[in-house]
């Protein structure tokens, strides 16, 4: 049996590729339902990276987004999830603009002009325009993947505990515990609560979005516009503007002072938006789990009292591939605030390594954390005994 302990878009995304190769799942989510922690953004934005450096991050967001924006066309519109079409964005810095020549397979540069038209609102300077962009409703996307007929799900029922036990894993729940053969982690800064991941990082980081009333001169938008904070056309008489990113702030409470700063910032490019009678004292508080080098964590898990115990020669045996991984045991973690461009890569390159097709990808396996660290000690180490 497979288990996917999260259903989020990052769970989800793992269950409905494990389904579509043909395998029965049980997904497990300890709210009441799927989507409802981060994957709970009633309009997220779905759009690739730009970076102008050749940095792993650009290859990651690039297949990400296309295997996204593959996956959300096969789905069709199931459970009405599909909202707008197109996304642009200005450019925030002159890194932004550099990379305009370079991105024309998945975007164009426009004028001012030609962008105001896409977007269907003016706009006082021009910027990129990804025609296969979209907003999507994140919580219907997450139950048209889990509603695959391969896939059963128990919602309100959490795993506190997981261990090796006779060949098999063995779930410790709310309830009476689950034998799985492979279990897959997507529980988001929640993983490391499990011994097997208490190593990673686990920061997390308050995001508020603001439920923004539509008027009249709002309606006119067409597509989301992206810059400093977003905003996106409305939808059952509502503009959704984002996000913050509060290092600092842990309660969930929603703060109307936050929505107007939104308000403010996105006003200053979208001019309709920074009217002072605009309502947005509603909106949404949900956490997103960050990593250090902000990419996410997708991989099979290295068993880390083994890993701490080789010192010097765990780091050579990483380097020869002979990691000590805990047995199909997977995560597929810190998604940041680009989950729909990364959770479908995941899962893929995922079942991908339970099929014994791909290999460990380096750049985003778990254990490069684990292994930076490690190699910084052993050189300080060096450096103080020679
Ligand atoms: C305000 C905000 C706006 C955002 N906007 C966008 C956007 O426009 N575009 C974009 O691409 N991304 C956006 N993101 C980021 C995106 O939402 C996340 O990257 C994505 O949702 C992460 O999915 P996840 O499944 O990893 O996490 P989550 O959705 O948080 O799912 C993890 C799930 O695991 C469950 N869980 C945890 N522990 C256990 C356990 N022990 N047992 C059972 N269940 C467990 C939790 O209850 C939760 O449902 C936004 C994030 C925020 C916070």
């Amino acid at each position: 049996m497979n288990v996917v302990v999260g259903g989020g878009l990052a769970g989800c995304s793992i269950a409905y590729a494990l389904a579509e190769a043909g395998a029965d799942v049980l997904l497990i989510e300890q709210r009441g339902g799927v989507g409802q922690a981060a994957s709970g953004n009633p309009q997220g934005i779905l759009m690739p990276y730009l970076s102008d450096r050749d940095s792993g991050a650009s290859s990651v967001y690039g297949k990400g987004f296309e295997i996204s924006c593959q996956i959300l066309d096969e789905l069709a519109d199931q459970h009405g999830f599909a909202l707008s079409r197109g996304v642009a964005q200005l450019p925030t810095n002159r890194r932004l603009t550099r990379v305009a020549v370079e991105c024309t397979e998945m975007g164009l540069w426009l004028g001012a002009q030609d962008l105001s038209e896409h977007t269907g609102i003016a706009l006082s300077e021009g910027g990129f325009w990804f025609p296969n962009g979209r907003c999507v409703q994140v919580a219907s996307l997450c139950d048209a993947l889990a509603n695959h007929h391969r896939i059963r799900r128990e919602c309100d029922l959490r795993v506190n505990k997981i261990e090796r036990l006779d060949g098999s894993w063995r779930l410790e729940t709310t309830d009476t515990p689950i034998t799985a053969m492979n279990v897959f982690v997507a529980a988001s800064y929640e993983c490391a609560q499990l011994d097997q991941l208490n190593w990673l990082p686990q920061s997390r980081v308050r995001g508020q979005i603001a439920y923004v009333r539509a008027t009249p001169k709002t309606k006119a938008l067409k597509a989301a516009i992206c810059a400093d904070g977003y905003v996106t056309p409305a939808h059952c008489g509502f503009h959704v503007a984002g996000a913050t990113f509060d290092r600092d702030i842990e309660d969930e409470e929603l703060r109307p002072e936050r929505n107007r700063e939104l308000l403010r910032q996105i006003g200053t490019w979208a001019a309709p938006f920074g009217a002072p009678s605009i309502d947005c004292d509603q909106g949404r508080v949900a956490f997103r789990h960050t990593t250090p080098d902000r990419l996410p964590i997708v991989g099979m898990v290295p068993r880390m009292e083994t890993w701490l115990a080789g010192g010097e020669r765990a780091v050579a045996r990483f380097n020869r591939d002979q990691v000590d991984y805990w047995p199909n045991l997977y995560v597929s973690a810190g998604h940041g605030s680009r989950g729909l461009t990364t959770c479908f890569a995941a899962a893929r390159h995922l079942v991908g390594l339970v099929q014994g097709l791909l290999q460990v990808d380096r750049t985003l396996e778990p254990l490069r954390f684990a292994r930076q660290a490690m190699i910084r000690s052993l050189k300080q180490h060096e450096a103080t005994t020679s």
